[in-house]
């Protein structure tokens, strides 16, 4: 789903006067990273490991053990290189949580089926954690129930089973540059390739902007953020590039657990939605408040690049 998706404007939304931003000097943000072990894509020469190693490198290098990613055990299958990598993640000192066992849609699913694939997911963490808590759950595609009646379903019997809800601030949509540059790799076209480094990023810059400044709609003020990143090829390779974003608008580190805390992530929009977004785009499409203006995600530069 695009990222426009999310953050269209309803027919409902209600006129509003201009809002006024202002970021904070020091803002705080969790990574986090979804559809682990087998994120995105994969070339005939590369390895599950390689990718899963060099991001937990990258993090550890940053000072970011104990980052979480989100797993959906479907895809360890019998493959040794994905369980490889998913002990090694594991082994650099980063967490888990259960992102479902299958990634279905609640949309499409009653809670009940839903609820039973989140507990498919359950013994494969169990095995993989070395003990550490794996209790956080991300909702795929942060869908959180299309009716109130299945959000209330699944939000309590998640809270029953010991669980916190992993949830997001901050969202790019990172994932959808994966295909578009394991083509660009497989022709070498390195100019589609420097073009996909420098969207990606300005991407990224744009909706860390868009989803400050709703949580300042939202919320009255800025929270401490969860930004949600794929453990992709790609997303692994840009790492670097946008931590170092992050430190330039003034971001500093802490871990999920951490971030939760705050009491912004204690209230719940009690909202249905067809499609899902992030926590304050969550609370203002429950108000019928619209976005501030974006730039959308380059969806058919990327769609049509490198075929
Ligand atoms: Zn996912």
């Amino acid at each position: 789903m695009g990222a426009a998706a999310y953050a269209a404007n309803t027919p409902s939304t209600r006129r509003q006067e201009p809002h006024q931003f202002s970021f904070r000097k020091r803002p705080v943000v969790a990574l986090t990273f979804d559809d682990l072990p087998a994120a995105g894509g994969l070339l005939s020469d590369d390895t599950r490991t390689r990718i899963l190693t060099t991001l937990a490198d990258e993090l550890k290098a940053n000072h970011l053990k104990g980052t979480y990613g989100f797993v959906t055990a479907v895809d360890l299958g019998d493959d040794p290189d994905v369980r490889q990598a998913l002990r090694a993640w594991i082994d650099a000192g980063m967490n888990i949580g259960n992102h479902t066992w299958s990634h279905p849609s609640l949309s499409d699913e009653s809670a009940q089926d839903y609820e039973h694939n989140i507990a498919l997911d359950e013994p494969y963490l169990q095995a993989y954690a070395r003990g550490r808590d794996w209790h956080w759950f991300r909702y795929p595609y942060l869908e959180e129930g299309n009716t109130l009646e299945k959000r209330n379903d699944v939000l309590a019997w998640l809270e029953e089973r010991g669980y916190r809800v992993a949830q997001v601030t901050l969202n790019f949509e990172d994932d959808d540059w994966s295909d578009p540059y394991l083509r660009c790799l497989a022709k070498r076209d390195d100019a589609g390739i420097a073009w996909l480094k420098q969207s990606y990023m300005e991407n990224a810059a744009e909706f860390i902007r868009l989803g400050r400044e709703e949580q300042q709609i939202a919320f009255g003020h800025e929270v401490p953020n969860v930004l949600l990143l794929h453990a992709t090829d790609f997303t692994t390779l840009m790492l670097p590039s946008l931590i170092h974003l992050l430190r330039q608008e003034g971001f500093r580190f802490a871990p999920l657990p951490k971030i939760e805390q705050n009491r912004a992530y204690a209230e719940e929009p009690k909202v249905a939605l067809p499609d899902g977004g992030p926590l304050p785009d969550e609370f203002l499409r429950a108000r019928h408040i619209s976005s501030p203006p974006f730039q959308p995600e380059p969806v058919e530069q990327l769609n049509s690049l490198c075929r």
